[in-house]
């Protein structure tokens, strides 16, 4: 039986980063686009609860089989895998913009990915830096291919966060980077010199050495394993000694 891979972004479905991934992916599998029909980054695991949403055929170049959604990318994964009979894994990306450390907690590119593994489909979120040029694909075409290909062979591991450098050298297993945020508040005023306010990306410098920040910094591919568990075992076994309530 031949693999069947759903593909999504938070970009929206008429970003280049996503027939990238579509493209690559085809050499593997039977694709099936799925995305937002317009951008929906920084919306993180929200999903559409309070009117119904709408699942239509969307003409792209390539000729892959596609599919946009007035939703977030949470919804297209959940209504993906319910309108096609199988999904054997999820591909959400290529997002214009890395998505590291911190921002695995608002990245909507990573939620459709735990949306899969929440549906219990192993999912992949992909992100590459953003710059002014328009994204060359073409330096990362045979990185994304060698990725995929150690993915898809990998069938215990169900949740994976992948960053490109701007020209990778080699490829390393990754912890999730969480001492910086890069969701700055700054204050300024509109037209009516009424207060408004931006989130901004502090620059940051350093990383701990083996994260997913450290790795894409030395020109590696990050690869970083996820799970949907956040409990923190250490204090709850801290907390059961020291702090015992009830039972
Ligand atoms: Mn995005």
């Amino acid at each position: 039986m031949k693999l069947r891979i759903l593909v999504t972004n938070d970009d929206g479905i008429y970003s280049p980063g996503i027939t990238a991934l579509a493209k690559v992916a085809s050499r593997f599998a039977d694709v099936r686009i799925v995305a937002p029909d317009v951008e929906q980054s920084s919306m993180g695991h929200a999903i559409t609860s309070s009117r119904p949403l709408r699942y239509r055929h969307t003409p792209l170049a390539g000729n892959i089989e596609a599919y946009r959604v007035n939703g977030t990318p949470a919804d297209c994964v959940a209504l993906g895998v319910y309108q096609w009979e199988r999904v054997d894994l999820v591909f959400s990306g290529i997002n214009l913009g890395l998505n590291l450390g911190n921002s695995c907690w608002h990245s909507g590119t990573l939620a459709a990915a735990k949306q899969a593994a929440l549906l219990g489909i192993r999912g992949v979120a992909f992100s590459m830096p953003v710059e002014d040029t328009e994204p060359d694909f073409s330096t990362l075409e045979p990185w994304l291919e060698r990725v995929i290909n150690v993915l898809i062979r990998e069938t215990t591991i169900s949740l994976v966060n992948v960053n490109f450098p701007q020209h990778p050298r080699s490829i390393r297993w990754t912890r999730q980077s969480v001492r910086h945020y890069d969701g700055k508040v700054v204050a300024a005023e509109d037209p009516q010199n009424r207060p408004i306010f931006w989130f901004t990306v502090v620059p940051l410098t350093e990383a701990e050495e083996g994260t997913d920040r450290w790795a894409v910094l030395h020109d590696y591919v990050s690869l970083t394993p996820l799970r949907l568990d956040l409990t923190d075992e250490k204090s709850l076994r801290a907390a059961s000694k020291e702090a015992p309530v009830d039972g």
